[in-house]
């Protein structure tokens, strides 16, 4: 998950607020003047047009010298690809307002300039055409997590059953009414058709945006789009419903909506450039792997059933609307209700389509999650091993040779058996270190793990105590049998051939009949008999009970 939030310096949070405060302030000088000024209409709708103009050209402007500024930063051959991506998004996002800017100079120049009715099609609606396609690039361009394969099948799903959805609503009420009003097709129409299906466009921006809802650098630049977006539609839907009656004039509040809307569109993309660059190349792979597997928030795997019953509603309302439709039909509402039928069973195929991903989905989620759920378990074992291992000999190490102690004894204590214990000490080995070295020294040690592990029995355990030190626990074994092993080993270690010259060991030996049941005691004990196998002449092994016996295989 990305959780870095954006850092600007106090001077550009200070730029981006002033832009705001003017594209705000501009929609809500808009609104008094449009309410309040007791002018004629001419001057009202010629104030609109400026402000119309003005207003989003002017963000526009602003993201193009930002992107002028950063091009060399976001160009840079070692730039993130995020960074560069964040670039072109910005530029896009710019570019819609500068159209929309444009598009509108044209009108004002037709309604101020010439002083005539604006023609249809006219070069503006070139400008108020292209904002829609820059607007759907920028938002498509925003940097967004990698998803699993089988998770962007579904996404693509829920965005065909969304727009399915919206077409059919506007194949009704805007869509159809629009190209079936007109008999034959000409520029004129089709354009007036591009018109509702750019709405749904920025609808569909709306739901791209949902996407990168949960994503925390982002969160400013998403809301700044999706009320830019709102404010757009908002301004879209009447006028288009005004024109169709020939109610629309220049100056209605509506305008406020391309005004404000374009303007924080803008106003985004400023934003997007501040953002702090993360790149997702520098997340480790096991983040960018959860954020693939993460599942969408609820309320966004909703959307595209919640048309469904929208567009189920439609029919009831299109049926209601016609009852006795079988005998006053015309031709129109019959190729209207056709589209709405049409438009309803590609959606259920698309969600039985939809379905389908799904279990593809789940499918692939679950091999995810029991390989990762392998790999976990691997990498325990790996760490166990770890953990209770000594690193340079193989064998256990002090801890695991203390925690088998207290699991051996009290194993020993519930079934009445016997166990031995023996430490081990290297005899002057710090001598073979300063003679022959430490790598030397170490070989000999690694060496005297192969030994002690060749001299003992399947049930036994032999760890390295520390140093120069071993341990062996005999778990069964009583003091006679202890005995036997640790002259096993006092005689495989002298009389194996280390490199440089001979090694011996002197071993303690002890047994819970000699110590008890305590492990430190019985460590002790054991202890106890090394110290005396040393003092005695070493190459040799000790019983506890019985420290003084001298016993010597020399
Ligand atoms: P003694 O017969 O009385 O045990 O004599 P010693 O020299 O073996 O006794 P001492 O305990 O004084 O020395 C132990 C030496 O073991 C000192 C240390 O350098 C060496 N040693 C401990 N751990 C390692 C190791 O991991 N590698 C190597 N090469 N030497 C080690
Ligand atoms: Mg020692
Ligand atoms: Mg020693």
């Amino acid at each position: 998950m990305l959780t870095e939030t954006p850092t600007y310096s106090s001077k550009t949070k200070g730029l981006l607020a002033g832009r705001l405060w003017i594209v705000l302030g501009a929609g809500v000088a808009y609104i008094l003047f449009a309410l309040f000024w007791p002018a004629s209409h001419a001057r009202i709708a010629a104030i609109a047009d400026i402000i119309c103009c003005l207003i989003p050209a002017l963000a526009g402007c602003w993201v193009f010298w930002d992107c002028w500024k950063l091009r060399g930063k976001a160009f840079a051959k070692e730039a993130p690809r995020e960074v560069t991506a964040r670039w072109r998004a910005a530029l896009f996002l710019g570019l819609g307002a500068f159209a929309y800017g444009a598009g509108t100079f044209i009108w004002t120049y037709y309604e101020l300039g010439l002083k005539r009715e604006i023609p249809f099609p006219s070069w503006a609606d070139a400008g108020y055409l292209l904002c829609y396609p820059f607007l759907f690039l920028g938002v498509l361009f925003l940097p967004s997590r990698p998803l699993a394969p089988a998770m962007r099948w579904r996404v693509l799903m829920d965005s065909f059953m969304t727009i399915t959805a919206l077409v059919t609503f506007s194949w009704y009420f805007l869509l159809g009414p629009i190209v079936l009003a007109a008999p034959e097709a000409s520029l004129g129409v089709i354009l007036g058709a591009a018109y509702p299906i750019s709405d749904l466009v920025a609808l569909f921006c709306l739901l791209v945006l949902t996407g990168h809802a949960d994503e925390q650098p982002l969160k400013g630049v998403v809301r700044l789009l999706v009320f830019g977006i709102l404010a757009v539609v908002c301004a879209d839907v009447p006028f288009g419903y005004l024109t169709l009656h020939n109610l629309y004039q220049t100056g209605q509040l509506t305008d406020m909506g391309w005004l404000l809307g374009w303007g924080l569109i803008a106003l985004s993309g400023s934003e997007l450039l501040q953002v702090t660059p993360q790149s997702q190349a520098t997340e480790p792979a096991d983040v960018q792997r959860t954020a693939a597997m993460t599942s969408p928030l609820l309320w966004r795997a909703m959307i595209p059933y919640a048309l469904i019953p929208c567009v189920g509603a439609l029919i009831v309302y299109m049926l209601k609307h016609h009852p006795d439709a079988n005998l006053f039909r015309n031709r129109m509402d019959v190729e209207l209700e056709i589209g709405v039928y049409v438009g309803s069973g590609l959606l259920i195929a698309l969600m039985l389509l939809r379905q389908i991903f799904v279990i593809l989905e789940n499918n692939t989620l679950n091999h995810d999650l029991r390989s990762a759920y392998r790999e976990l378990e691997e990498k325990n074992r790996r760490l166990q091993s770890l953990a209770t291992t000594d690193g340079m000999t193989g064998l256990s190490n002090h801890r695991d040779f203390q925690e088998r102690l207290r699991v051996e004894l009290s194993e020993a204590e519930r079934h009445g058996a016997s166990l031995s214990v023996m430490l081990l000490d290297v005899d002057h080995f710090k001598l073979y270190n300063d003679s022959f070295g430490h790598p030397a020294g170490d070989e000999v040690l690694r060496t005297m793990a192969t030994v002690l592990r060749d001299s003992i029995r399947d049930g036994d355990l032999a760890a390295r105590y520390g140093g120069e030190e071993f341990a062996l626990l005999l778990p069964g074994a009583d003091a006679e049998q202890a005995r036997a092993t640790a002259e096993r080993v006092r005689s495989a270690v002298s009389a194996h051939q280390f490199p440089n010259r001979q090694i011996t060991v002197s071993i303690g030996v002890t047994d819970i009949q000699i110590a008890g049941t305590d492990p430190e005691a019985l460590i002790a004990s054991a202890d106890t008999a090394l110290y005396a196998a040393k003092h005695t002449g070493r190459n040799r092994w000790i019983l506890a009970s019985d420290p003084e016996s001298l016993f010597s295989a020399a």
